[in-house]
Parts: structure tokens; C-alpha cells; sequence
């Protein structure tokens, strides 16, 4: 493998370094440098109106979506210019998180299954961060076993009627729109009798309430549906085929989560290389050393993983179910680095204000963070599943309800 730029990547990546050192928010940079992990700081000025002028100035000179096709909105760029161009965005990058659902997951879900002339309002306005969107699938009782939701939709003349509710929906306060899942027939296997929609979230019937975190960010909401009217034209795919629909959204995803998640462990090597500990600095210590080199080594692990995922990427195959081992591997590694970081700074461990806390604090906020990567996207164990069953080719796990109609499935609720 080679992992150096062809002499095009090259030419392609000085155009892009030149375009974004020309029209880059610079204002924000040392904020956004400063941000925690998982958070976007911007200073005193409004990040999301920040974020929307920025993706508004990438669209306008053809650097959003840079692989979606132009008519929709982007470049028509291959995925590993795409991969040069967020090697480049670099910090600027993190103001990019109110759109990574709608962008990452739910165009991809109205590239195949909308109709046409609602691909061509939707899609543009989607890349340019003009409107925004969220995945309405997750529920309190189906999360990991997302074929067990109870949202329900009811044909009524030509609307459907909506009524259930669904929980943790990034970014639902900012949205305009969503894509939302339902159970349309209780009466077969739980992943026939669904299927998919999209909704303005504006519309009569949505209350959205968000959540309070242990970060103290409300990132994601609860969403009550209340005899909420959809039209039948707003159907993704057809009556009882949101199974298949969602797997397109599902299969995104895993893409735009799994995708090079940060670990942690160069933010820890700066730490030991100044941290006092004993007579030295940590660095020196044996035990610290010790821990260093097992992570230097997953590290590694991950870093050849993914330069395999882009190599396929840059041959034009499509990366199979073992994107799923980034997120696993990375996610955990993030959670033992941070918390022994925290326990390295002693009782300043406990500080979170970034103005006085060692690294500005952001192994704590990578801390608090570190549990959400490890359940967003598919949680470890439903990863270890994937692997297990769809790499490595083990005996499928047990589902005790295949085949039964849901509303036969005990579940001690009523429907
Ligand atoms: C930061 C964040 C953002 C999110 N954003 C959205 C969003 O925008 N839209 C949305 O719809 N959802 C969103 N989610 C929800 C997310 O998809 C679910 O939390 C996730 O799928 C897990 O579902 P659950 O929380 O119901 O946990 P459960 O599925 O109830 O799992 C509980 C525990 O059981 C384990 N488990 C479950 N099934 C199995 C099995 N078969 N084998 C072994 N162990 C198992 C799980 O691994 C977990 O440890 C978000 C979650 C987070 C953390």
C-alpha cells in the first residue's frame, strides 16, 4: 500500500488548501481549536448561524458534498477527494455537525428512495445548509432492535396519520425536516409492517423536548407525534418496505460515525511529555510508558485500518461491514485514555473549566463524550455482532421473535 497523494490527489489537495485558507471563518479558529471533544465552541458568536454560513460559502464555490452528484448540490468528486478535502477543512470542520445527519444519512435515504421532484427541492438545500434534518428511528423500547418500533402510521384518505413517539434525535430543535420510521402493520413480522416518511417538523402535532446531557449540552431530544398528517407523496419506498429504506440510511451511518473517529491518544502524548509525575515527567515513568505502548499499538492498528478502507475507497469499491471496527476500537480506546489521563492529573483531574484545567480540559470533555460514540451508530455489542456474524462468518446471534408477527411478540405492553 502506498499512502502518499498521486500527482492529481496533490494538485487537488493545493487547490483545495488555497480555496479554504482564502474564504475559512478564521475568526473562529482558536475557538474552534480550543472546543472539547464533541462540542463546538465559536467564542461569543451563534454557532449555528456560523456553521450555516460556512457550509453556505463551501455550496456556493462547489466544495459541499463534494461526492454527491452536481445537480444534487455537490462536486461530483471522488470519495478519496472527499477524504483530501476533510484532511483539509481540518478544525474548520467541526462546525459541520448540525449537518452531518441530513448530509451523512438522510440524502443518501432520498437519493434512492424519493421521487424525483423531490430530490430536486430537497437534496441542494440539504448540502447547503439552508435546511436541516434529523433521523426520527430510535425509540425508548427500540434502539439496537430498531425493527421493534411502536410508532404507528394509519392511512387515512390520502395522508397518514402519525402518533408514538421517539427518542434521542440529534439536533431535532434546529431541524426542518426529518425522516421518520413507523409501524404501518402490526399484524406481520416486525420487519415487514414498516414503513418510511419524511415530515417537516414544523408540522401540527410534533412536540420536540430536548434532552439535558452530562456534558450540559442538549444535543438530542425526545419527539412526540401526535395525530401528525403526512402525505402519502412524502412515503419513502413503499408500504411496508421501511425495513429495507432504513438499512440504506443504517448503512450510511456506520460511514459517516465510523469514519475516523478520534482516539485521544496524540492529545495524551502532548500531556506526558510536560505533565509532572514523581521526580520526572509522566512520559518518564515506567508504568506510563508501559500504557503508552499498548495504545501506540492499537493506534497503529486503527491508522492501517483505515488507510485500507481508503485505498479501497480510492479503487472505487465500497468498504464492507468492517467499518464497523473503527468505531468499536477507537471508542473504547478514547474512554481508558481519557479516564487515564483524568487520574494522572490527580485532584486537578476533577476541573473541567478549560481555562484552568491541564490540556484545557479536554479529557474530561472527551470523558463525558466518550460514552454516546460507543452506543450512536450501533453500540459495541451490536458491532461485535456485525463482525462476528458478517466478517468472521460466526453462527448468527438468537432472535427469538423472527418470523412472529409483532403483534403476537410478548412484550407485557399493550399496542
Ligand atoms: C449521541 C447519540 C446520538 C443519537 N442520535 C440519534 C438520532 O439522531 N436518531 C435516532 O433515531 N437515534 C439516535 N441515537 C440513538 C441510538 O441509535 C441508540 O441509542 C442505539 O441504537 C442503541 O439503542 P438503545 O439506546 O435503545 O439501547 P438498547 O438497544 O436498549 O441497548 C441496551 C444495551 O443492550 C445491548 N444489546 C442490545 N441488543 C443486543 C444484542 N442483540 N446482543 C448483545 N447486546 C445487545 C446494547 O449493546 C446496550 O449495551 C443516538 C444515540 C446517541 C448516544
Amino acid at each position: 500500500m502506498d499512502f502518499s497523494d498521486t500527482r492529481e490527489e496533490a494538485a487537488f489537495r493545493t487547490e483545495v488548501r488555497a480555496w479554504i485558507d482564502a474564504n475559512a471563518p478564521k475568526h473562529l479558529k482558536p475557538y474552534l481549536e480550543a472546543s472539547g471533544f464533541g462540542t463546538t465552541n465559536t467564542g461569543g458568536y451563534d454557532t449555528f448561524a456560523e456553521a450555516k454560513a460556512w457550509q453556505r460559502r463551501k455550496a456556493e464555490a462547489g466544495w459541499a458534498c463534494l461526492v454527491w452528484p452536481k445537480e444534487y448540490g455537490g462536486r461530483g468528486a471522488t470519495p478519496i477527494q472527499n477524504v483530501i478535502w476533510g484532511q483539509e477543512e481540518g478544525v474548520y470542520g467541526k462546525l459541520s455537525g448540525a449537518f452531518i445527519i441530513g448530509q451523512g444519512m438522510c440524502a443518501p435515504t432520498l437519493m434512492s428512495a424519493a421521487s424525483e421532484t423531490h430530490k430536486a427541492r430537497y437534496i441542494p438545500k440539504i448540502a447547503s445548509g439552508e435546511e436541516v434534518w434529523c433521523q426520527l428511528f430510535s425509540e425508548p423500547a427500540s434502539g439496537s432492535d430498531l425493527a421493534g418500533l411502536r410508532t404507528r402510521a394509519e392511512k387515512d384518505g390520502d395522508d397518514w396519520v402519525i402518533n408514538g413517539q421517539k427518542i434521542w434525535t440529534s439536533g431535532a430543535q434546529h431541524s426542518d425536516y426529518g425522516i421518520l420510521i413507523t409501524r404501518t402493520d402490526p399484524t406481520v413480522a416486525k420487519h415487514k409492517g414498516l414503513t418510511m416518511f419524511f415530515l417537516s417538523m414544523k408540522s401540527p402535532g410534533v412536540d420536540i423536548r430536548p434532552i439535558k446531557q452530562a456534558n450540559g449540552q442538549s444535543e438530542f431530544n425526545e419527539v412526540y407525534f401526535e395525530n401528525v398528517r403526512i402525505p402519502d407523496s412524502q412515503r419513502l419506498g413503499a408500504v411496508g418496505d421501511g425495513w429495507r429504506v432504513s438499512l440504506t440510511t443504517l448503512m450510511n451511518e456506520r460511514m459517516a460515525i465510523g469514519g475516523g473517529i478520534a482516539t485521544g491518544f496524540p492529545d495524551l502524548m502532548e500531556l506526558v511529555e510536560d505533565l509532572p509525575l514523581g521526580d520526572g515527567t509522566a512520559v518518564e515513568n515506567p508504568v506510563v510508558r508501559a500504557r503508552l505502548a499498548d495504545w501506540y499499538v492499537k493506534a497503529a492498528g486503527l491508522k492501517n485500518t483505515s488507510a485500507r478502507l481508503l485505498t479501497a475507497l480510492s479503487k472505487g469499491q465500497t468498504p464492507g461491514p468492517e467499518a464497523s471496527i473503527g468505531k468499536l476500537v477507537a471508542g473504547n480506546m478514547m474512554q481508558d485514555i481519557a479516564k487515564f489521563a483524568i487520574d494522572l492529573q490527580g485532584l486537578g483531574g476533577a476541573l473541567t473549566d478549560p481555562t484552568i484545567a491541564e490540556g484545557a480540559a479536554r479529557f474530561q470533555a472527551m470523558l463525558l463524550r466518550s460514552p454516546a460514540v460507543r452506543i450512536e451508530g450501533g453500540t459495541d455489542q451490536i458491532l461485535r455482532n456485525i463482525i462476528a456474524e458478517r466478517v468472521l462468518g460466526l453462527p448468527e446471534d438468537m432472535r427469538a421473535d423472527k418470523g412472529i408477527p409483532f403483534n403476537e411478540i410478548p412484550s407485557g405492553a399493550s399496542r
